[in-house]
């Protein structure tokens, strides 16, 4: 079976370096990791349209729930989203909103807080902590599940253990983990979607379709 860091360099080769987080800011990389919970990045654009000219954490802490829940009604879920970013933006406070001296916190630590956070799961925390705060960990989320598996891998349920079980085969290192994830999500983009386009897969001639036959 392919190995975990063969799946790395095949789809670095054929894709090229990401660099992600598509944010111009840290402040935006961190507001677009919760508005992305279940929805496609073309409504967190349209949510961040919304947001031009407030997406600060200041003015977000001083707005109205209500405004801002209209404001990113595009990405749905928004009453529910807009609670999220009131209460991440609350412990964001406790760093005076300064990304640099959370970025001097160790990971498990922060990790553990964000994870305290109403609404805040550990693929939108690990967003946080590799594309805002520069930590090394790999972020999973239902595509890694999906690649992983159809390759022919028995893909742990439990977050965590498949966050590890994919880390230990790969160097600790943030530019990598973070290319990492980058890479998976553009490939099933580009090819393992819910029905894959198998012709042209850099990972074909390795791929054991688990599960793809009977789609
Ligand atoms: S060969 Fe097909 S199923 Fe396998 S990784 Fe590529 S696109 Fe996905």
């Amino acid at each position: 079976m392919i190995g975990v860091r063969e799946v790395y360099g095949k789809l670095l080769n054929e894709l090229g370096y990401q660099e992600w987080w598509p944010a111009e800011t840290d402040f935006e990389m961190m507001i677009g990791a919760i508005l992305t919970q279940n929805t496609n990045w073309k409504n967190v654009e349209k949510a961040f349209v919304n947001l031009e000219g407030v997406l600060e954490p200041e003015k977000i802490q001083d707005m109205e729930l209500e405004e801002l829940a209209q404001r990113i009604r595009p990405s749905g879920f928004f009453n529910q989203k807009a609670i999220k970013i009131k209460a991440f933006v609350a412990w964001f406070e406790m760093y005076d909103f300064n990304v640099d001296e959370v970025k001097k916190q160790p990971m498990e630590r922060l990790r553990a807080e964000l994870l305290a956070i109403n609404g805040i799961g550990p693929e939108t925390a690990d967003c946080m902590l590799a594309y805002a705060f520069d930590k090394p960990i790999l972020v999973i989320d239902a595509y890694t599940r999906r690649v992983f598996g159809r390759v022919g891998y028995e893909v742990p349920k439990k977050y965590d253990d498949f966050r590890q079980m994919l880390e230990a085969h790969m160097p600790n290192e943030l530019q990598v983990l973070q290319e990492f994830h980058a890479l998976i999500v553009m490939h099933c983009k580009n090819h393992c979607l819910k029905t894959p386009i198998c012709q042209g897969c850099p990972l074909e001639n390795d791929c054991l379709k688990i599960g793809v036959e009977s789609i």
